[in-house]
């Protein structure tokens, strides 16, 4: 989800987009005058700009055009009435990524905006991985101790014997619990998208799991069954 600065000083025009904004979860930030607009701008953090052309002080071209001056690559939506194709077209060479003739309608918005954002995450550089989670540290779940770096599990002083698939399998629920996972999801997440394997194959290494977790296999504590679903990890 996305700020959005929306630069459109006809009021009606402006709340529509920011209500539709909002409806799509994005959060929207209006600015009805040129030069505050550009200011706002260029405080940065908006992950879209949809702007007016015509607009009172400074107008939507000269926005454009500083804005792209200053190297801002955020995505900017050009909103242009019918007064001819001479301000669309330079609306693109000024570096505008899409254009809207007014009037548009409500759908046509949202499906550009839609493209924009999605195009500025592809090519937006992937945050740093400071936040990463520690992949590598151990994991306490239930009475269990996972080691991910050593791939041991211990229960107390007992340690587990797992097939490797069986640990990964163990890993990846540990690391979700309470979260429901089919079959075929199970089978993408641990081996693998490319792995042609059936649900059946997910059933038997959760069986032979079960088999050495669980104290009564029968009343399974750790990987329950969802019926008509999959299996989740148990929570607490
Ligand atoms: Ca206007």
């Amino acid at each position: 989800m996305a700020r959005v600065l929306v630069v459109e000083d006809e009021p009606d025009i402006a709340e529509l987009v920011c209500l539709h904004l909002t409806t799509m979860g994005h959060t929207a930030v209006h600015e009805a005058d040129g030069l505050d607009a550009l200011a706002r701008a260029r405080g940065g953090g908006f992950g879209l700009i949809i702007l007016d052309l015509n607009l009172p002080r400074m107008d939507g071209l000269d926005i454009c055009r500083t804005l792209r001056a200053d190297d801002d690559p955020t995505p900017i939506l050009m909103l242009t009435s019918r007064t001819g194709e001479i301000d669309r077209v330079l609306g693109l060479e000024l570096g505008a990524d899409d254009y809207l003739t007014k009037p548009f309608s409500v759908r046509e918005l949202m499906a550009r905006v839609k493209a924009q954002l999605r195009r500025a995450a592809l090519y937006a550089p992937s945050a740093p991985a400071v936040a990463a989670p520690p992949e590598r540290a151990p994991l306490a779940v239930l009475d269990l101790m996972i080691d991910p770096e050593r791939r041991q599990v211990r229960r107390g002083d007992a340690a587990l014997e797992l097939t490797a698939r069986e640990f990964d399998l163990l890993l990846f629920f540990a690391r979700h619990p309470g979260r429901v996972y089919s079959r075929s999801q199970l089978l993408d997440e641990v081996w693998g998208t490319g792995y042609a394997g059936y649900d059946h194959t997910v059933n038997s290494h959760i069986n032979r799991l079960r088999a050495k977790l669980e104290p009564d296999p029968q009343r399974p504590r750790y990987v329950l069954t969802v019926w008509g679903v999959g299996y989740k990890f148990a929570e607490g």
